[in-house]
């Protein structure tokens, strides 16, 4: 074995392998792979090998689309068959509710080119002879299903390896029975790995160890949010009726998923193998996994997968006539949202994980190629931030990780609606006045571990959402909050904000650096300032406010707490002149919003607060009621007069009741997140992590008043210049779709020009309740996207007319915001 390499992988499972795979495709031959049994050992020897190209994520989306086309090459590459069976997939729809979900997939699948139809129950039956239509009694009625042609099965051992002789043929080394039991740094920063077969020093390391996440992670110093939960598929004798339908020249059944029931069911040799997602699945190997269980299995567990069969002998009658052959009961590894960890890891450089995978057939290849790139070149090519491992913080405890993956796994099948907030492990992460907003009615939502007020149910409203795609019970109250904002004034508590805060006398210049914006160099000036990759495309948000000489305040989204923070601690200067402290967790932040703001704060506060004393865009330390060292700025996301609070947490109480006390006789009320969403809306505001992604520069974003190319280097500053040559390949625009009676753009749904041809998609969507209008923001190709331009937009299966409007269509001028 070699003693030097650029790069080890760890793990020989398909997910492993494809890296190698793709690290050596790239380029990166120096490569080794170490697998501590034989390659598939893991889950990959025993999955089902079926290949979903079915998901809500955008990123996800793209990353299964790449496999599956990979698959279909790779067999002529690399002369390993691979038995990819495109038996196509079809997923049924018993409720409007369902069909919803499929119409709102069919956006994404469309934005990413995933070709899909949306069937009737007769093809249904065309389709598939066996199945039942059902009757509305004892089998629910098809309404009708999803159907996506170009996915199927596959043999996941033979896929590895094909991978594996693609990754060999390129140069990469592969050795088995070669355990990493030991991990040190070597003082030139290269990872020196202790194996059973002896050392090896690399440059880089990737972790694809599956269900092993937790203890490689630990070599490492790391917490990996990823636990596996049992996983079982039974597999079913010969059925005499599938035989007779395949004898009688009947092509392969398309895999079936009867997602109300929540179970798949595809052909395995003249038989069947159902695979349920059931109740009651444990999580195993919360604190790794024992020496003992190698390539074991568990034993299966047919009681908790009998609703699932019964309801599987309903749908297709003939599966009663076949004798259960095996149930395979293997550990299938998770993560608290259900997809897997493909990135940098954290604290750390040059080690990237590729883990917790529970479509891991499926993610192999578009994960493998995506971290190729993320590792030679320094950045992944698609917008990553859904499977970033980043997107975790320390609040992912062992019990959060167990309860949350237990309640993904038997959530798989659920309809995802997109207002969907699901209950375990909550509430964990609460801002210190949780429970007074839960007195006032407050239905929450969680966010990075934190719990956020969404909207505040009235009195005598129960305070409960009813998910839906479509106008739901909230919407009228949300509206409410939202008006009042407008017009009297509203409090946000928008305390999960990231803030970190940077001192010393490097740190105006080593941010200016990082940001395409100016930093502001007045003391109380605020900035908003964009991070770069150096592609150019938008990765992270910062508010930046100069608080004294040597001392900035930087705010940004409350889910990137660890991408920003890892971001900003590796970037950091190595002569000490920069210090950075995340000060997430000691401060608070209220937003205080409204045409009476003003009135409110100044009852609290001794300073003047008039436009001529506290500009928009300035910030002032100051006292506020009882509390001190208040961080005073005025700005805010929802396009009103009004300032954010960023206080020292104990003050939180105090300010609270002091604000509502002083705001009484202003009407004042709390608002959440939801009227936020349609606030900021109506002001066209982007907002980091969907409109604002690595995908898009801001040229492209409309965000060309915040960025200064004649200001000295930056990262992304060439890209951007290149760019500017080249012409921007999309335009950020606000428009008004017409015609809705219930529902709303959201994000991710294609938009049209006239004649039918897909020009762009959309990044977000809601109502605006002061302009009354349904709004949706989103990139179109540039001569899409004049103001007053008709282009149509696909909502839930319907064609709207939409118009593009003018950037913020509530009040261009700012005016409220001066006022
Ligand atoms: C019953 C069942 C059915 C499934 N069906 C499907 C399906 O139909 N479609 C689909 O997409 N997915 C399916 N899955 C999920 C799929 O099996 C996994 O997502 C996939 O196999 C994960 O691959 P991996 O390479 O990440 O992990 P693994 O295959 O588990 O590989 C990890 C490897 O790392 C090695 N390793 C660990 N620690 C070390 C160390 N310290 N040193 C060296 N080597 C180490 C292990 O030995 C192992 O071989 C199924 C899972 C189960 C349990």
């Amino acid at each position: 074995m070699k003693t030097h390499a650029r790069v080890v992988v760890i793990g020989g499972g398909v997910v492993g392998v494809s890296t190698l795979y793709h690290l050596a495709l790239k380029g990166w031959t120096d490569a080794v792979l170490l697998e501590r049994a034989e390659l598939t050992a893991g889950s990959t020897w025993h999955a089902a090998g079926l290949l979903p190209l079915f998901n809500m994520s955008y990123t996800v989306g793209q990353l299964h689309k790449y496999s599956v086309d990979l698959y279909k090459r790779l067999p002529a590459e690399t002369g390993q068959d691979v038995s990819f069976h495109v038996t196509g997939n079809l997923r049924l729809a018993t409720c409007r509710d369902r069909m919803d979900e499929y119409q709102k997939y069919c956006g994404t699948a469309n934005t990413i080119g995933v070709p899909f139809q949306v069937i009737g129950p007769q093809q249904v039956r065309d389709l598939w002879p066996l199945v039942e239509l059902g009757d509305g009694a004892g089998t629910p009625k098809i309404v009708g299903a999803l159907y996506h042609p170009d996915d199927g099965h596959i043999a996941p051992a033979d896929l590895t390896m094909a991978l594996r002789k693609g990754a060999r043929s390129r140069g990469a080394e592969i050795q088995e029975q070669c355990e990493v039991t030991a991990v040190k740094r070597t003082p030139s920063g290269e990872w020196h790995l202790t194996t059973n077969k002896g050392d090896i020093v690399a440059e880089h390391v990737v972790c694809a160890t599956g269900n092993y996440a937790r203890q490689t992670g630990r070599m490492f110093g790391l917490n990996v949010p990823s636990i596996p939960v049992e996983h079982q598929y039974i597999v079913y004798d010969e059925s005499p009726e599938l035989k007779a339908y395949r004898q009688g020249g009947g092509r392969e059944l398309a895999v079936l998923r009867e997602s109300d029931q929540s179970y798949y069911l595809r052909e395995e040799r003249m038989g069947w193998i159902l695979g349920p997602y059931e109740a009651g699945a444990p999580a195993r190997f919360a604190d790794g996994v024992p020496d003992w269980f190698g390539k074991s299995l568990f034993e299966g567990d047919l009681e908790r997968l009998l609703p699932h069969v019964e309801a599987a002998q309903r749908r297709v009658p003939s599966l009663a006539n076949c004798g259960i052959k095996d149930i395979v009961n293997g550990p299938i590894a998770y993560t608290p949202d259900g997809s897997p960890l493909i990135g940098p890891a954290w604290g750390v450089r040059n080690l990237w994980l590729n883990e917790g995978h529970s479509f891991g057939i499926t993610a192999a290849g578009g994960s493998g190629w995506q971290l190729a790139e993320w590792i030679v070149e320094g950045e992944p090519g698609i917008d990553m931030m859904a499977v970033d491992p980043r997107r975790y913080g320390p609040y992912t405890s062992k019990r959060y990780v167990v309860q949350k993956n237990e309640e993904t796994y038997r959530n798989v099948f659920v309809i995802h609606f997109p207002d969907e907030e699901r209950a375990d492990a909550r509430p964990a992460k609460t801002s210190p006045v949780y429970d007074k907003l839960a007195r006032m009615g407050a239905v929450f939502g969680q966010r990075y571990g934190w719990e956020r007020a969404n909207w505040f149910a009235p009195p005598g409203v129960q305070a409960k959402d009813q998910w839906s795609f479509r106008r739901s019970n909230y919407f009228e109250h949300v509206g409410n909050e939202a008006l009042r904002l407008r017009k009297h004034v509203g409090v946000i508590d928008l305390t999960p904000f990231t803030k970190h805060e940077v001192t010393g006398p490097g740190a105006e210049s080593w941010l200016d650096g990082l940001v395409a914006n100016k930093v502001p160099a007045k003391i109380g000036r605020i900035a908003l300032c964009h991070a770069l990759t150096r592609r150019g495309g938008i990765r992270s948000e910062f508010t930046i406010t100069k608080i004294a000489d040597q001392h900035f305040y930087v705010v940004s989204a409350g889910a990137a707490e660890r991408y920003d923070s890892d971001y900003l601690q590796q970037s950091l200067p190595a002569d000490g002149s920069v210090t950075l402290r995340n000060i997430t967790m000691s401060r608070g932040c209220f937003v205080v919003a409204g045409p009476r703001s003003r009135d409110v704060l100044a009852k609290l506060v001794d300073a003047p607060l008039d436009n001529a004393a506290f500009p928009w865009l300035t910030s002032q330390v100051t006292e506020v009621g009882l509390a001190t060292d208040v961080y005073l700025l005025r700005v805010n996301f929802v396009g009103a007069l009004g300032w954010e609070l960023h206080f020292p947490i104990e003050y939180a109480h105090h300010l609270f009741d002091s604000l509502f006390a002083a705001g009484a006789e202003f009407n004042i009320g709390m608002a959440g997140m939801r009227a936020m969403e349609s606030l900021r809306l109506e002001k066209s505001y982007r907002m980091w992590g969907s409109d604002l992604t690595p995908d898009y520069s801001p040229y492209e974003a409309g965000l060309d008043r915040f960025v200064r190319l004649g200001k000295g280097p930056f990262i992304g500053k060439e890209a951007l210049e290149k760019q500017l040559k080249a012409g921007v390949p999309h335009r950020f625009i606000t428009f008004e779709v017409h015609g809705v009676t219930d529902a709303d753009p959201l994000g991710n749904e294609p938009l049209f020009d006239r004649k039918g041809n897909i020009i762009g998609r959309a990044t977000a969507g809601y109502f605006g309740h002061t302009l009354r209008k349904s709004l949706g923001l989103g990139y179109v190709k540039p001569e899409f996207a004049a103001v007053g331009g008709d282009i149509e937009i696909e909502i839930l299966g319907e064609r709207k007319r939409a118009t593009v409007l003018v950037d913020s269509p509530y009040d261009p001028e700012n005016a409220d915001l001066r006022a």
